[in-house]
């Protein structure tokens, strides 16, 4: 699996690019754009001035400033990349300050709640193509994020059906200079796939720790000191930051629902097998779930590496 970004270009991909909030994935995205010279200028936006003083220290960006309107002046394409709850306040405030033929694009994990914030607040003349890379770990701020972290990953577009082709492209051009593969979809199926195979393995990671952390037969050093288990990869998950999951489950409320329905159904056939003795029913669906992992290594979206690999802090989850 390439690890590395290819060379600079000679000539940006855009005269001006902003990001807003420069957190794991803003940060990652303004690392990555400033190796290869995807902008002419870039510009960081953060609500916060720890972070953009931590911008500046770290270099991430020619202007760093925390007035998000003034700093989407001029911008050939804006890049929202700050919590999804966030994303209403901060249309609101740019929108008077985009230019005509500007894109705003977004990174948020939910698609179809991220388009519902932001649409109403984009003018005339203003091209809105939403994003999802499908890549992050479970850590936060501007010194967690790293070049590399979209190289081989999927980066899902969902754009409005009347949008804007060449927009949509020169999206998905920044997305694969990235070194991310990518796909199209409409936000609703994006949320529907997500719920699946991120948000609810999440709430079940976040809910197994709440669990364990509840026992009071086993003690707390017992889960810690055994946790080698199975267990620990739980903990991984279960770290990820709160503002940005809090705001994943209340925006994807619908299809979270549909997804943990089934996942209930699924869990009580599994007890049944289990009370009833019923060993068959058990091999057949860990020997199912097993080819799955196969594949998911196969196809180069996991490493069979000891400690998953993720001996630098998390790489390559699909969040
Ligand atoms: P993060 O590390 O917490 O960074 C978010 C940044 O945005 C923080 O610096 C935050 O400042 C800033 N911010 C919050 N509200 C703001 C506002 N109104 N205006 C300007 N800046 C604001 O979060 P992240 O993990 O990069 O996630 C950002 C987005 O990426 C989310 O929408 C998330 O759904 C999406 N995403 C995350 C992952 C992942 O694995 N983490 C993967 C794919 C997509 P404060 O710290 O001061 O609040």
């Amino acid at each position: 699996m390439p690890d590395r970004l290819g060379p600079p270009r000679d000539t940006p991909l855009f005269e001006r690019i902003t990001l807003i909030g420069l957190g794991l994935i803003g940060s990652s995205i303004a690392r990555a754009a400033r190796h290869l010279k995807l902008a002419g200028t870039l510009v960081a936006a953060d609500a916060s001035p720890e972070v953009t003083a931590r911008v500046r220290e770290l270099g991430l960006a020619d202007i760093a400033t925390t007035d998000a309107a003034a700093a989407v002046s001029g911008a050939d394409l804006v890049i929202l990349c700050v919590p999804v709850g966030a994303y209403g306040a901060v249309a609101e405030a740019i929108a008077p300050q985009l230019k005509s033929g500007a894109i705003v694009s977004d990174v948020g994990s939910v698609k179809g709640a991220a388009f519902a914030q932001l649409a109403p607040h984009i003018p005339a003349g203003v091209h809105l193509v939403p994003a999802h890379p499908v890549a992050g770990t479970e850590h936060s701020g501007p010194d967690a994020g790293f070049a590399t972290l979209f190289i081989d990953r999927w980066s899902i577009l969902t754009p409005p059906e009347d949008a804007d082709p060449a927009a949509v492209n020169a999206v998905r051009s920044f997305w694969r200079a990235l070194g991310s593969n990518v796909e199209v979809m409409t936000a609703q199926h994006h949320d529907l796939v997500l719920a699946i195979t991120s948000h609810v393995p999440h709430l079940i990671a976040y809910n197994i720790v709440g669990t364990a952390a509840d026992l009071e037969e086993v003690t707390q050093s017992e889960v810690i000191k055994f946790s080698a288990g199975g267990f620990r990869d739980f903990t991984r998950i279960a770290a990820s930051d709160p503002t940005m999951w809090r705001d994943v489950f209340l925006n994807n409320k619908e299809a979270v629902l549909e997804m943990l329905g089934r996942f209930n159904e699924d869990l009580a056939a599994l007890q049944r097998a289990i009370r009833w003795g019923d060993g068959q029913a058990l091999f057949d669906l860990f020997t199912r779930t097993r080819a799955i992992r196969r594949n998911i290594i196969a196809v180069g979206q996991e490493t069979a590496e000891p400690d998953f690999g993720r001996r630098r802090g998390g790489d390559g989850d699909g969040q």
